[in-house]
């Protein structure tokens, strides 16, 4: 193979034999791509759903007025309470959320060894504002839970926030220019402002197995984890487990974070495997104790930024982070992603990602070597597909869990579980009796389930419109934001946005933006802000026409959340997040925002 004018990559690079790998890639995903069916955790199975965290409290409708009614206080939620708290001068402003307190994703997964996987020096927000320093580079759930309760505290969120609290209707009143909240404990809020932050994977789902009901054991989903049954905590400590059958369905990120622990407590434990992970390094330290006088003010944004750019593939002169996310997948995105930032001649680029990918995944195949002791089990843990098909997951005490005499990995091949009887779990024709089975699988997606289902309530806008309605096809917004119809409404997610595995910097922009906007129509006196028609259409056709790039990708990938379980074409392409890449996306809200002429928006 010649060798490409300027290609640096080694002699080994250039010599894979990349037809081989993709058969090989295409044979694995093959196996994959029948019978894929879930259950969501509603109905019949909505206790998966039920909060085990915080006792039911009473009290009363309340009938009132806020300035702005925020649905969801996780970080999206809080993040906007605190930037309109701070640039907009607005003083009442509710979150709602169904959940016993703020948090999100962090009130609800609480499971032993919860951790994030993004460097919490640029995960956890408002540190710089809050005067505080993460105690570890890759926080407990617990740490990052106690901050943003704290950012609630400071900023004054709790004051007025209606928390197991089920919004069931936003409605616009024109006449008044008031949005009118409906919750299922009958209240009725006007509201001049609406924002919904109601996050990227909230509905837990299950596998849609036969027997499921008949499942006699006890069983949860891991963003439900039942304490009181296994005994411990966050940090682990599952005493009630030692005498306990432990099944696992899922090999996902969820599950390499509970694995160890399980494998600790548990008499038994059965991973239920269709497709293995790709387990990086994840090379956890303590914060240096003298770290933080080291730091200059602006340190928060900065990290924030470099990191964000150099896993979007732009290079820069330092890397600050330093950790798998940006020396891997530096290296890779920049052909790998559609940012357009990198440059290059693009058929050479995508080839020479597929070589990086290829040896990255060997380097990871072989780490699986290295550490599994038995080589069969090593050979079922070998991911075979490129990195981006799912999630890359980073942990240093996954795949020593496989060396315990009381754990076994159940290797499917791809088929995954047969179906589950009132004794356990059956899997390659084989039953599996469990005290205990433990739903790993995962949340329903923003990209596939429709905006207002995963919602759980209508939006009606102007004229009645219902927000289901015009986004039965897709979504349609300008800059993935506001939505013609629907008035001093905002919507914080990844469709038609900005998609970044740093959630809280992507929403820290978005908030950024949004409280940009509200301020300009408070200062400029007018009530009411919309996007205009043709905005709305113009931002709609370039997302169109950006989506279409990752379909290749997507197709030969693995089935799993990111390609629809297989089925990219089945994903509204209306739904995708902005093609253009997320650096680029940032770059056209500040642009936007630097011209100061609101363009697209019309205020009233
Ligand atoms: P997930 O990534 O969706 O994984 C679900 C797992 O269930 C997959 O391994 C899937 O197999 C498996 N599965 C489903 N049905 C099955 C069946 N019938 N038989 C056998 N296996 C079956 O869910 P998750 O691990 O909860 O992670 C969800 C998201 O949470 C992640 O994508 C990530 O964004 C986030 N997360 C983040 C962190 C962090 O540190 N930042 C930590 C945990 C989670 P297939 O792979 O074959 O589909």
């Amino acid at each position: 193979m010649a060798r490409p004018e300027g290609d640096e990559r080694s002699d080994e690079a250039l010599r894979i034999d990349l037809e081989a790998v993709r058969e090989k890639y295409r044979q694995e995903r093959d196996k994959r791509t029948a019978g894929r069916t879930y259950q969501f955790a509603r109905g019949e199975f909505s206790r998966y759903a039920h909060d085990p965290y915080t006792e039911p409290r009473q009290r009363e409708p309340l009938r009132d007025e806020v300035d702005v009614a925020v649905v969801g206080a996780g970080i999206g939620g809080l993040l906007t309470g605190a930037r309109l708290r701070q640039e907009t001068g607005l003083d009442r402003i509710r979150l709602i959320d169904e959940a016993g307190d703020v948090g999100g994703t962090w009130y609800w997964n609480r499971f032993p060894g919860v951790r994030c996987d993004v460097e919490s020096y640029i995960y956890m927000p408002l540190l710089e504002e809050l005067g505080t320093i993460p105690t570890e580079k890759y926080a407990t759930g617990p740490e990052i839970l106690a901050h943003l309760k704290r950012i609630a505290r400071e900023y004054d969120l709790y004051r007025d926030a209606l928390f197991q609290t089920v919004v069931t209707e936003l409605r616009w009143d024109e006449a008044a220019g008031r949005w009118l909240v409906s919750t299922d404990r009958g209240d009725l809020i006007r509201a001049r402002y609406v924002a919904m932050s109601i996050g990227l994977m909230h509905r837990p789902k299950l596998p849609g197995l036969p027997g499921l009901e008949t499942f006699a054991g006890h069983s949860f989903h891991t963003s439900r984890w039942d304490f009181d049954y296994t005994g411990g905590d966050s940090t682990g400590g599952l005493t009630r487990l030692k005498d306990k059958t432990v099944g696992v369905i899922g090999t996902g990120s969820t599950t390499i974070q509970i694995a160890p622990h399980l494998a600790e407590w548990a008499e038994r434990l059965f991973l239920f495997q269709r497709t293995p992970a790709a387990v990086d390094v994840r090379g956890n330290r303590p914060t240096p104790p003298d770290w933080a006088q080291s730091l200059e003010p602006g340190w928060q944004q900065r990290r924030m930024e470099n990191f964000h750019a150099l896993t979007s593939g732009v290079p820069q002169d330092e890397d600050l982070v330093q950790d798998r996310w940006t020396q891997t997948t530096a290296k890779l995105a920049a052909a790998i992603l559609p940012t357009g930032d990198a440059g290059g001649d693009p058929r050479q680029r995508a080839l020479a990602a597929e070589r990086a990918d290829f040896l990255k995944m060997e380097e990871l195949r072989a780490r699986v070597d290295s550490v599994v002791a038995d080589p069969a089990t090593a050979a079922a843990l070998k991911p075979y597909y490129r990195l981006y098909c799912k999630r890359p997951c980073f942990h240093d005490g996954y795949l020593q869990t496989f060396n315990r005499p009381n754990v076994t990995l159940v290797d499917t091949q791809g088929r995954g579980v047969q179906r589950l009887t009132p004794a356990g779990v059956v899997a390659n024709g084989r039953e599996y009796p469990l005290d205990c089975l433990i739903f790993a699988t995962g949340y329903e997606h923003e990209f596939a389930v429709p905006y207002t289902v995963r919602a759980g309530y209508d939006i009606i806008g102007r004229d009645g419109v219902r927000l289901s309605q015009k986004w039965a096809d897709g979504a349609r917004t300008l800059h993935g934001l506001q939505v013609n119809g629907f008035p001093n409404c905002f919507i914080l997610s990844k469709v038609q946005a900005g998609r970044h595995v740093n959630i809280a910097y992507m929403l820290g922009e978005q908030t950024r933006h949004l409280a940009y906007i509200v301020g300009c129509v408070e200062q400029r006196g007018h009530r009411v802000v919309e996007a205009c028609e043709s905005a709305e259409k113009e931002w709609v056709e370039e997302i169109l026409r950006l989506a279409a790039n990752d379909l290749d990708f997507l197709e030969n990938c693995t089935p799993g959340l990111y390609n629809n379980e297989g089925d990219p074409k089945g994903m509204p392409l209306l739904n995708s997040s902005y093609g253009g890449g997320s650096v680029q996306f940032v770059n056209i809200l500040r642009r936007w925002r630097a011209a100061g002429d609101l363009a697209g928006l019309e205020l009233r």
